[in-house]
């Protein structure tokens, strides 16, 4: 076998390992990016806060309300007990009574408005505990997708090294050298092809004595413009 066409050939499964390698980045960062399962955590834990605020609210004027009632029902008895006899008396209890009763009405609208926003709230509520829920069932789905698409790349990985390095152990010492050199100084592409006699990598024109060199089977000919490796076929 044609010691070029092996280092082709080299060529070939580096740079699929290194597209798979950035693939398998690309899909670790996807799979740790939870920022949209974050955000729509936050809205609903503020929304939950909210109703929580409002109902702790609510309860509040219900027992005012409560209260309120309570002291009428007390003025009102004693109004009305028979115990209490003086006619200022009396008139003072009866103006007592009409204005805890117009507090009442306040105290009763208040009430209302309340019991409107909590119901207003739950709705709210709900509405982002289900766009939660849906955001954490597409978390789900991309997460499982993701792992499965790295196991899968994972495996044509180690095919890929295992095939690797059953080609390095038959290529010269001196040749793999020369191409690790080439590969690390010219962004991971050492070994390139012909192209219409230029060289597929940088495409400058070839002249047909260097065409010829690079298919010797065992000699290296370099692309003059970029320096890499020409594969003539
Ligand atoms: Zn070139």
């Amino acid at each position: 076998m044609s010691q070029i066409f092996n280092l082709y050939r080299l060529q070939q499964l580096d740079s699929q390992l290194d597209s798979a390698l950035s693939k398998l980045s690309e899909l670790e960062l996807l799979l740790q990016n939870d920022r949209e399962l974050q955000e729509s955590q936050k809205k609903f834990d503020q929304e939950q806060e909210r109703l929580k605020a409002l109902s702790h609210s609510l309860s509040k004027i219900e027992y005012d309300v409560k209260q309120q009632n309570i002291k009428i029902e007390q003025s009102e008895s004693t109004l009305y007990g028979g115990k209490v006899k003086n006619p200022k008396e009396l008139k003072d209890l009866e103006n007592e009574v009409v204005s805890l009763k117009k507090y009442l009405t306040v105290l009763e609208e208040r009430e209302l408005e309340m019991l409107i926003a909590v119901e207003e709230q739950v709705g709210v509520t709900e509405q982002t505990r289900q766009q939660l829920q849906e955001v954490i069932q597409a978390h789900e789905i991309k997460k499982a997708d993701c792992l499965g698409e790295i196991e899968q790349l994972r495996k044509e990985m180690t095919n890929l090294e295992n095939e690797k390095n059953i080609l390095i152990q038959g290529i010269p010492e001196e040749f793999l050298e020369r191409y690790q050199q080439i590969r690390q100084s010219k962004k991971g592409i050492a070994v390139t092809r012909i192209t219409d006699k230029s060289c597929a990598a940088c495409g400058t024109t070839l002249t047909g004595g260097l065409i010829q060199e690079s298919r010797s089977p065992d000699k290296i000919a370099l692309c003059p413009s970029c320096g890499r490796i020409l594969y003539g076929g």
